[in-house]
């Protein structure tokens, strides 16, 4: 028997008028590239998004278009999620931080059709241009008092494209599966490949999200995204802050400890969230004031492992860590580290110890961990196995990607990370290592990330990491690489004598490189393959 309740599509675009609704006064607060702060309603904004999406259409946008953004975060990043998808086209937000050989790749692609674009890109554009789609049209965001001179041909300026249209709109209904939005992965090896979301996959997302990380997501609670809108859609936060009635804190293009502080001690927000490298920075202010900034109370960390010395640091300073892991693939969030109540009075060094975990499964994301030749394994807390998921957020395939797609889903059809985890009885999931990362010594498997955690405890060390180098005797050695903090200098023993108490004798690594910086990828992660190919290629 079939259920006798209304079908009606889940939309992106009902999520904005949802706040223009019940949070008017919700706000978005945006540092801007012209220099000056930026601040609105969602009441406003829906009117904005409502004139963009006619502009849109009247530029000849239609059905699964893509449409690009190279841009920070700001508000007309954020109308643009909103109207290019809410009229059934693609938003397609392109990482500036990619190489030009990569950004080249991907707009081709695409073959996207407009591409709106930060005043900050000009410059890099104008050397892109060329290597584009030749029917693609640029529009500068930013309004006609500040359009720059450019070599770049037939322009456009975003606030013209509002200008003279009507702010509202009736939401053109389409069905839910309908494309939204698409994010190219870094593609550490081969070429990025596209994940493409879906209207339904969205707003799941974000209801998703808004019911395990309620401290945050809730009207009144002020956010600040770090994390990046041209990335994963800065974690959903564009979707999951209308719909539960937080404002919105943009921080524009300055992400340093110091800007980062100034900027939340005024705007008093309460939960930031970003990949752990700011954090550190904004850590290292904290301290050198001596306070919080004011109102601040959560951070949500992940993108990569977050250390322990960087929970324990704000953890004791009352800041709460919630710790999430996910992918691009996976909307991206999969699990969370919240900690159940019973958990909340354990003492300081035990909550630490548990929030160095991933945390546990968010609704609609199944996790199973498998051996070598694809056998389950026990959810026991010790037996580390290759972890799949599966759910109404996680990827189908890569977008007009066969060759990409194939290798990474198994007969069942979950979804492969090419993370090595454990999962407990409790369903806390551990991530131990990429499985392209991994160190076998003699047979063994050292957990990269098990040591790098304990190296980052010492209070020289800014930023660290282990990779596997060639061995004639035990095929693989751990090397260890350190970023020591500015103001110290720390020593080779001391790092070694702080593993030698904590790991076997075997998984110490054999020697330490110091660095002056490590490399990093463009999602703001420590880049081991660059690393490999410079110690690991080498010593082979
Ligand atoms: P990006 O493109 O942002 O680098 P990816 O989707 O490639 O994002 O990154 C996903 C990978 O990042 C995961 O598979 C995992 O290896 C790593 N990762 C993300 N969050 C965490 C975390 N909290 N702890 C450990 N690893 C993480």
């Amino acid at each position: 028997m079939k259920g006798m309740m209304m079908h009606r599509p889940l939309k992106i675009a009902d999520l904005i008028t949802f706040a223009a609704d019940t949070y008017p006064d919700g706000e978005i607060v945006s540092v801007r590239t012209e220099g000056d702060i930026h601040r609105t309603t969602y009441r406003e904004t829906a009117g904005r998004v409502a004139r963009l999406a006619h502009g849109l259409r009247g530029l000849g946008v239609g059905d699964g278009d893509r449409i690009a953004t190279l841009a920070w975060n700001g508000y007309r990043h954020f109308e643009l999620y909103y109207a290019v998808s809410g009229i059934g086209a693609v938003c397609h937000t392109i990482n500036p931080r990619l190489s030009a050989e990569q950004m080249i790749y991907i707009v081709n692609h695409a073959q996207d059709r407009l591409l709106f674009a930060d005043l900050t890109f000009v410059p890099a554009l104008e050397k892109l241009r060329p290597h584009f789609p030749a029917d693609l049209r640029i529009v500068i965001m930013t309004d006609r008092a500040h359009m720059p001179e450019t070599t770049l041909e037939g322009v456009l300026c975003y606030e013209d494209i509002l200008d003279g249209q009507p702010a509202e709109i009736d939401w053109p209904d389409f069905p839910e599966d309908r494309a939204a939005g698409l994010c190219y992965t870094s593609g550490t090896t081969g070429n990025p490949k596209g994940t493409l979301y879906s209207h339904r996959s969205t707003v799941l997302h974000a209801l998703g999200m808004c019911v395990t990380i309620p401290q945050a997501l809730k009207e009144g609670s002020r956010i600040l995204p770090v994390v990046p809108l041209f990335h994963v859609n800065a974690w959903g936060l564009p979707y999951g802050a209308p719909l539960s009635g937080a404002s919105l804190i943009f921080p524009g293009a300055a992400l340093d400890g110091s800007s980062l502080f100034e900027l939340m001690d005024r705007e008093k927000v309460f939960s930031a969230w970003g990949v752990p490298t700011v954090w550190m920075g904004l850590m290292n202010e904290i301290r050198q004031r001596g306070r919080l900034p004011e109102g601040f109370g959560d951070i949500v960390v992940g993108g990569s492992a977050a250390s322990r010395a960087l929970i324990e640091a704000f953890e004791t300073e009352g800041v709460n860590v919630c710790h999430a892991w996910g992918m691009t693939e996976m909307s991206p969030l999969g699990t969370q580290c919240n900690l159940p109540p019973a958990m909340a009075d354990l003492p300081l060094d035990r909550r630490v110890d548990r929030k160095q975990s991933q945390g546990r499964r968010v609704f609609g994301v199944e996790l199973k961990l498998v051996d070598d030749a694809g056998k389950r394994l026990p959810h026991d807390g010790a037996t580390p196995g290759h972890l799949y998921v599966r759910g109404n957020t996680v990827t189908s395939g890569y977008y007009e990607d066969p060759d990409a797609t194939a290798p990474v889903f198994d007969a069942e059809g979950w979804f492969c990370t090419g993370d090595i985890a454990t999962i407990d009885p409790d369903g806390f999931l551990a991530v131990t290592d990429r499985s392209k990362d991994l160190i076998k010594s003699g047979g063994e498997w050292i957990s990269s990330l098990d040591l790098e955690n304990i190296v980052m405890s010492h209070p020289g060390v800014a930023s660290c990491a282990v990779i596997a180098v060639p061995d004639v005797k035990w095929e693989e050695r751990p090397l260890l690489i350190v970023q020591a903090r500015e103001d110290a200098q720390p020593q080779k023993e001391e790092i070694l004598g702080l593993l030698q108490d904590r790991v076997a004798r075997w998984q110490v690594p054999d020697d330490v490189v110091f660095v002056e910086a490590l490399p990093m990828t463009a999602t703001g992660k420590v880049s081991k393959l660059m690393l490999r190919q410079q110690y690991a290629e080498d010593s082979a």
